[in-house]
């Protein structure tokens, strides 16, 4: 079996100028793992690769975009753990790769490009066979949602005194981390998702599809913050972020954290939350994908 090495780098930031409203707000710095294997990546990619090593699969293949976090986190922990990997990406391949694509491809990942219409069928094409044998190929769905996905982001939770919280807060893309974050969470506690696309209304039925029935009430999603859309932010975002970076040293993503915070500071100043409440925040890392901005968006 794969020997997977415990993330020593995690840490607990409490964020004390909330305290005025009543809240402890605390943030979980998954971003800290690694600067690629980032955030959440790690946890849920972790099962699907010891399922792999143990069928004796020799190359994993899995689904994305161009500035995927999951496709660059795939091929680093796969050059890691001694896997080959295959990224199937959307959309016609460009005259130049994007800062994650190129990454994903330093780090060793075969990348095909197919049609949004393929993409939307999750086609596998053909040639791969060529140089991967079908039988050694292990398939990771498109940002590792599935069950192996959530039983990893189970763990996210240990990495705290998690227990002393009376709300989780993250943001959700498939909605896998937050399905392993209830299915982790107490009884008492309530866990909350921010969903990142927009309208994506079957991201509730997403999750309970990894969720044993009387874990439902134990979640909620908030589809106010989406800012148009998954990767579509507006100045508003991006001043946010440099001004929640210079008020608390954290950095963000405008993919998935910015947006996570900005509804938390927007909830806490419409007291959303009753006194008392205790927050613990995920951050699921992703700051990789800020490459994509202009220079000098933000200041950190
Ligand atoms: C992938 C990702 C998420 C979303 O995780 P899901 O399990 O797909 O909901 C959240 N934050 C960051 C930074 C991510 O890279």
């Amino acid at each position: 079996m794969m020997n997977f090495t415990e993330p020593v780098s995690i840490r607990v930031d409490s964020l004390t100028s909330y305290n005025k409203f009543h809240t402890t707000v605390d943030v979980l710095r998954l971003d800290l793992i690694d600067p690629v294997v980032s955030g959440n990546k790690w946890f849920k990619l972790k099962e699907y690769l010891k399922e792999a090593s143990h069928l004796r699969k020799t190359a994993i293949l899995t689904f994305g975009g161009a500035y995927s976090n999951h496709i660059v986190a795939t091929a680093a922990a796969c050059t890691s753990y001694g896997f080959r990997s295959v990224g199937i990406i959307r959309g016609e391949r460009p005259v130049e790769l994007s800062n994650t694509l190129q990454d994903a491809q330093d780090y060793g990942m075969q990348l095909y490009f197919i049609s949004r219409e393929a993409y939307k069928r999750k086609e596998i094409p053909e040639e791969i066979f060529k140089s991967v044998p079908g039988n050694e190929l292990y398939i990771v769905n498109e940002g590792g949602y599935g069950c192996k996905g959530m039983e990893g982001a189970k763990d996210i939770l240990s990495f705290c005194d998690s227990g002393h919280y009376t709300h989780i807060m993250a943001a959700a893309g498939t909605g896998t981390m937050l399905a392993g974050l209830t299915a982790a969470a107490r009884d008492q506690q309530q866990v909350i998702g921010v969903s990142v696309l927009k309208n994506n209304f079957s991201l509730k039925h997403q999750v309970e599809q990894l969720l044993p029935p009387q874990k439902y009430r134990q979640f909620a999603i908030l589809h106010d913050y989406h800012f148009g859309g998954y990767a579509k932010y507006k100045p508003e975002l991006v001043q946010f972020m440099n001004s929640w970076y210079t008020d608390t040293l954290i950095p963000s993503d405008f993919v998935y954290t910015a947006k996570l915070f900005y509804a938390l500071n927007d909830l806490i100043h419409k007291n959303y939350f009753p006194n008392g409440t205790r927050l613990l925040l995920i951050h699921s890392g992703g700051l990789q994908g800020n490459r994509s901005l202009a220079k000098g968006t933000l200041i950190f």
